[in-house]
């Protein structure tokens, strides 16, 4: 393509502006730049940033309201307009109502949460008022109070064992979860490993699976030899 005159610079620059400033964003770049130069713009909350003219017909909108948006998808510094400090905020604030939306209570820093990077400890009382210590990398995770984890698990170990015990068998160590498989010793003497769903289902140790084998193969043989009295019989 052969290098625009004046006058198409000035056309594609109007029309540029036309559709930057359609959208509520100011520019502020003076001349037409080219498709790849970057152009000074100002979103409609007044954040000024640079983009290419390429990026943004692309549909690339101001970084730090889509930031703003996101919290917790931000990559990085510098690139997108967001200071180190503006993200610890969001990130803060952020992890702040997370916090306190499950019940729990922040207590180290007058009860403000103070982000520095994913790994700072917060120190909390849980629902249960129990004290303890998180980042956000475990909140984020999935990871709550550990001593309700420890709770409830005793909690389920004990029902489970006495579920078992109600069957004839005998739990062994601790219930995990219904998604860990557990020992037991089995009610007709052999031992087990198996998950709480599938105990439930009735499924038992291999001995016990043998002796239901041997059962069945034993009624086929009897059922057999029953079709075959049967059709001497006729
Ligand atoms: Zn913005
Ligand atoms: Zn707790
Ligand atoms: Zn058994």
């Amino acid at each position: 393509m052969p290098p625009l005159n004046q006058e198409q610079k000035l056309k594609k620059f109007e029309e540029m502006k036309f559709m930057i400033e359609s959208e509520g964003y100011r520019l502020h770049s003076k001349a037409w730049n080219g498709f790849r130069g970057y152009i000074d713009l100002s979103c409609p909350k007044g954040h000024s940033y640079s983009v290419t003219w390429v990026k943004f017909k692309q549909g690339n909108r101001c970084p730090r309201c889509n930031f703003e948006k996101r919290g917790l998808n931000f990559k990085g510094f510098g690139e997108n307009g967001v200071t180190r400090k503006e993200y610890q905020q969001a990130m803060a604030d952020k992890f702040q109502k997370e916090l306190e939306s499950e019940g729990y209570k922040v207590i180290s820093n007058q009860g403000k949460v103070k982000y520095s990077t994913n790994k700072t400890e917060i120190k909390v009382l849980c629902p249960n008022n129990h004290e303890w210590e998180v980042n956000w990398n475990k909140w984020d995770s999935g990871k709550r109070c550990r001593f309700c984890f420890e709770e409830r698990m005793r909690k389920s170990t004990e029902e489970i064992r006495q579920e078992l015990a109600r069957e004839g068998c005998e739990l062994i160590g601790e219930y995990k979860g219904s998604n860990y498989s557990f020992e037991y010793n089995c009610s007709c003497g052999g031992r087990g490993r198996t998950r709480i769903k599938d105990f439930r289902n009735g499924t038992r140790c291999n001995r016990c699976r043998g002796e239901r084998n041997r059962e069945k193969m034993r009624e086929l043989r009897l059922k057999k030899i029953e079709e075959f009295d049967q059709s001497t019989e006729n």
